[in-house]
């Protein structure tokens, strides 16, 4: 016997619930590329992710997933033979790391901890090393969705102030825009990139990039430049150009859709909304991890990402049982561990399309699956994520 039967709760770390209004804003016969509104949705949509990232940059939409972003960063801006540095956190600045050196670009990992933020007086004192500045670019991700940490991006670059490194400052905040503050301008973020996926309520297939004055400069130099990714050729007045060939137009209609739907409830409070529903998932989370069997990875709350919570399984517990469980039986889905923590996690998801009932739904139904695998949990988590939520979200 199942309970599973009725809309299935994905709660994996992309891709996540896509609305109903953007489904039904894709479904919509095709429409002419070189005339008519179409070139008008891709303005807006350009003009809108400079709201979003929070910068007068330029900005591109790419019709790749978000390593076709990664690439595009690396290939408009460096040359063959640069070294960059990666910051590591988890798995997905070294693996934006490992894309570069695939093109050439030499590639040093200043190691860090699964379960801590990067720390910027380790960044600081590695440039304040590189005294003849052979580092052009320093790579990290807001949040590493492997891992479900949150670097301070700010922080990180008063590191390279202090080190007075020139270093270009590039950012992955493909699980955190529209999840977590993110302020490019404000903090001195020189490139960063992000996915539709995820925060952004889109099917993947688009992912975009935004460039400031300093990686505009550098693109001006960048020995890798290719035509597929090229910013200038971007640039074109020709709408065509701007995707370099067809523009994917039946995803651009649902990003048109899902950015409407946030500026209607605000940034600010979608942002809010994350942290408040983030909060629910850490407080079940903790209270789970009385029991032992289970914890949570990221062992600083302060460090705890509010789109993604990674869980680590303790004593060689294979916790792929519950993830199937939750899956086959309740309707639940959440994502694996990846990486290092393969085969010893499993991932809860609460970003993008999500509310307070999908979240305690998602809660209720792994805590379901606790008491049907015997695993030894800590009671009370839903009621530790409803008091939160009562306490937090006034009447
Ligand atoms: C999902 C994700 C990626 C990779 O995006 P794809 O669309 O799967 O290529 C990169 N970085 C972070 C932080 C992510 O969460």
């Amino acid at each position: 016997m199942t309970v599973r039967n009725g809309r299935e709760f994905l709660s994996i770390p992309g891709p996540t619930t896509v609305p109903d209004e953007v489904l039904s804003a894709m479904h919509r016969p095709a429409i002419d590329i070189y005339s008519g509104p179409l070139e008008g949705i891709t303005l807006s949509l350009l003009d809108d992710l400079r709201r979003i990232f929070r910068t007068k940059g330029r900005t591109y939409i790419y019709i790749a997933n978000g390593h076709g972003a990664w690439e595009a960063a690396l290939t408009n801006t460096l040359t063959r033979g640069d070294k960059i540095l990666v910051l590591q956190s988890g798995q997905f600045a070294t693996s934006w790391g490992d894309m570069a050196a695939m093109i050439g670009i030499e590639v040093e990992v200043l190691p860090g901890d699964w379960r801590r933020a990067v720390d910027p007086a380790a960044l600081e004192a590695r440039l304040r090393a590189d005294t003849g500045h052979q580092i052009k670019a320093v790579l990290v991700v807001q949040i590493d969705t492997a891992s479900s940490v949150v670097n301070d991006v700010p922080a990180l670059r008063r590191a390279m102030e202090a080190a007075g490194h020139p270093a270009l400052y590039m950012v992955d905040a493909i699980a955190s825009l529209a999840t977590m503050p993110f302020e490019m301008d404000d903090w001195g973020v020189d490139l960063a990139v992000t996915g539709s996926q995820k925060g952004l309520m889109t099917p993947p297939g688009l992912s975009f990039v935004a460039a400031g004055t300093r990686a505009v400069a550098a693109h001006q130099q960048a020995g890798l430049r290719t035509g597929y990714w090229d910013w200038t050729a971007r640039e074109s007045d020709i709408h065509y150009k701007k995707y370099c060939g067809t523009p994917p137009e039946h995803l651009l209609f649902g990003l048109r859709k899902a950015f409407d739907m946030l500026f209607e409830e605000g940034l600010e409070n979608v942002i809010e909304r994350h942290r408040l529903l983030a909060g629910a998932v850490h407080r079940a989370a903790a209270a789970w991890a009385e029991g032992g069997a289970i914890e949570l990875n990221i062992t600083e709350p302060a460090e705890r990402s509010h789109s993604v919570t990674t869980l680590l399984f303790n004593d060689g517990r294979d916790p792929m049982p519950l993830r199937d469980y939750c899956q086959q039986k309740i309707g639940v889905v959440v994502g694996v561990g990846i990486g290092a923590l393969g085969g010893q996690a499993l991932r809860i998801a609460h970003m993008g399309h999500v509310n307070a009932p999908m979240v305690l739904g998602t809660l209720g139904g792994f805590e379901t699956g606790l008491i049907a695998l015997g695993i030894p949990h800590g009671s009370g988590g839903l009621r530790a994520a409803t008091e939160w939520l009562g306490r937090s979200v006034a009447a």
